[in-house]
């Protein structure tokens, strides 16, 4: 196939993305404050999960902290699958480059097709901000080198049927995670090999090997706003149930903007999560932000919510914030015309939550749970029925 026709096959077929990505506002800036110049790049061991393997959170949650995903059976075998990723992110980039047009617009939209091909829900590039690349990663402070110059985010849906049917703080909160993080980082590494293939550098970066922050790549990349659940990026078509992984590559792309869809408003008139949340972990308040490393956020308990996760007696892990969030939805014509009204008519956020909870969003279907609840107590791999199972704390749907 000449150049000419695999240009044209390239911009002949339909549309690329599976959500209508189109019709977002696109802005030049995320719509949250990133103060450019006064962003310090940030050391992967004073994250919270690090902090606790470290031990500034005691020692119940140091020993904590190596079992809170194994200890139920598929949150293990997720674990073990995405630890099996942890050495594949990288190689060396093939000396002959492939004859492929140099169009930037025609590679992104090729490397997007791959992506979807691979499964990914969705697909966004950006520059890779000098500041999304960590100073030092864990365990050893390594310094990281990584001077790529571009940023490919794939995020992957954590099971809409499962968030339904969960509390949030139960026992498949742990496997959804790991569901997103294990496919994002097999899909990733699958896409940066692919690319080296062709000629370019590229690293995969995922939850067991990152060197980059991915939450602002995904906010150049425009896959979501920053939401009230602290550094938590909200999409529009998925809310915050999904993870992400990345490749970062030299190939030339052309990139997305970031997007608009009216969640600053929202999320200050929501607070949803805020009440939901059973460490009290998420803040309250339409002016709640604050600046941190020069990001504008609402700025959750980092420590608390760590030990929540880690230290969780009714479950595996939380995800409270994820599943009761109003974006948290399937992608059905209704939840369509629902979430367009939500990014385009601000009057109706206001009503947004208590139409939630009368839709009956406020409480979990506890009839269609598919899993059972197993904990492996003591690590030696004999799984027992526990004795509790995770609850929303004292939220009461509104009437
Ligand atoms: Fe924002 Fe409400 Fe979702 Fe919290 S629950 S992230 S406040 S929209």
């Amino acid at each position: 196939m000449t150049i000419a026709t695999t240009y044209q096959r390239a911009f002949n077929s339909k549309r690329v993305d599976p959500y209508p990505v189109e019709v977002l506002k696109r802005v030049d800036r995320p719509t949250t404050g990133i103060q450019d110049n006064e962003v310090r790049r940030v050391d992967e061991r004073e994250s919270g999960f690090m902090r606790c393997r470290r031990g500034d959170f005691g020692a119940h949650f140091k020993k904590e902290v190596d079992r809170f995903i194994q200890k139920f059976p598929l949150g293990g075998a997720l674990s073990w699958m995405s630890g099996n990723l942890k050495d594949m992110v990288e190689g060396i980039a093939s000396e002959h480059k492939a004859p492929l047009p140099d169009d930037p617009e025609v590679l992104a939209r090729h490397i997007k097709q791959t992506a979807y091909f691979l499964r990914t829900d969705l697909v966004g590039i950006c520059e890779l901000p000098r500041y999304a690349v960590y100073s030092n990663t864990f365990p050893n402070g390594e310094e990281v080198h990584l001077t790529h110059k571009y940023a490919i985010a794939i995020i992957i849906d954590q099971d809409w049927r499962t968030a339904e049917a969960a509390v949030g703080n139960d026992w498949i909160s742990g496997p959804m995670s790991f569901l997103s993080y294990s496919t994002s980082g097999f899909i990733a590494c699958i896409l940066a090999e692919y690319i080296r293939r062709l000629g370019y550098p590229a690293r995969a970066h995922h939850a067991r090997n990152y060197q980059v922050v991915v939450p602002p790549i995904l906010l150049w990349a425009g896959l979501g706003e920053m939401c009230r659940v602290g550094d938590i990026v909200l999409n529009p078509f998925l809310g915050t149930r999904f993870k992400a992984a990345v490749v970062t590559t030299d190939m030339p792309l052309a990139i997305d903007k970031p997007i608009d869809f009216g969640l600053q408003d929202f999320c200050a008139k929501c607070e949803k999560c805020a009440k939901c949340c059973p460490s009290g972990s998420i803040p309250f308040g339409a002016d709640a932000k604050e600046m941190h490393n020069g990001y504008e956020k609402w700025a959750n308990n980092v420590e608390t919510c760590t030990k929540q996760r880690v230290g969780n007696k009714t479950g595996s892990s939380c995800g409270v914030c994820i599943n009761v969030c109003p974006w948290n939805k399937p992608y059905t014509p209704f939840h369509r015309f629902v979430e367009w009204t939500m990014r385009n008519v601000p009057i109706a956020r206001r009503f947004a939550v208590w139409g939630d909870d009368i839709m009956g969003y406020g409480e979990p279907k506890l009839e269609n749970k598919w899993w059972f609840d197993l904990e492996d107590v003591n690590g030696d791999g004999v799984l027992s029925v526990p004795v509790h199972s995770g609850s929303r704390g004292n939220y009461k749907p509104q009437e």
